[in-house]
């Protein structure tokens, strides 16, 4: 029985399906805490060493964006009896994984992919280096 899950969220299909398999391991009346997680990363400065000023429209759809996932975070972490959504400021592999380890997460959750748009590989880069940088089991949902 697991007794404290994270369920890696980013609004993405994979991370939507691996948000609902999160819930269904949570049995009925069981005290599993569910513990939604968005890392959100600063908007990008540079890109290939470049500086670069991302026009307002980016961080106006960005901040549009993270609202909508936050929405379902919360929608989600609100209809369990143990269930917090929590937004954290980083780089999203390392954020997943330091939280676990702080707060005693059994089981992280998370898609295969994510919002990127390369499809070549299996794994995303935050699915990758959670997998890589953790010690808590993962369960990958694709
Ligand atoms: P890349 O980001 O490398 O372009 P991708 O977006 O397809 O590839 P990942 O970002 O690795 O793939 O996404 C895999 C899973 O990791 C998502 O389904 C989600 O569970 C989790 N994840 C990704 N980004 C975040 C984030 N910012 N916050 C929380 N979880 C995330
Ligand atoms: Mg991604
Ligand atoms: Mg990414």
């Amino acid at each position: 029985l697991y007794r404290h899950i994270l369920a890696a969220y980013d609004g993405s299909e994979p991370a939507e399906r691996a948000l609902r398999q999160a819930i269904g391991l949570i049995g009925e009346g069981a005290g599993t805490k569910l513990s939604v997680v968005h890392a959100v990363s600063a908007a990008p400065r540079q890109v290939g060493g470049v500086a670069v000023a991302p026009p307002d429209a980016y961080f106006k759809w960005l901040e549009e964006r993270n609202a909508a996932i936050e929405r379902r975070m919360n929608e989600a972490a609100g209809a369990l009896a143990f269930g917090e959504a929590v937004v954290l400021h980083g780089d999203p592999a390392h954020e997943i994984a330091a939280y676990a380890r702080e707060y005693r997460v059994d089981l992280i959750v998370m898609g295969s992919r994510g919002l990127g748009k390369i499809r070549e590989m299996m794994f995303g880069s935050v699915s990758h280096h959670v997998v890589c940088h953790t010690s808590v089991p993962v369960l990958i949902v694709k």
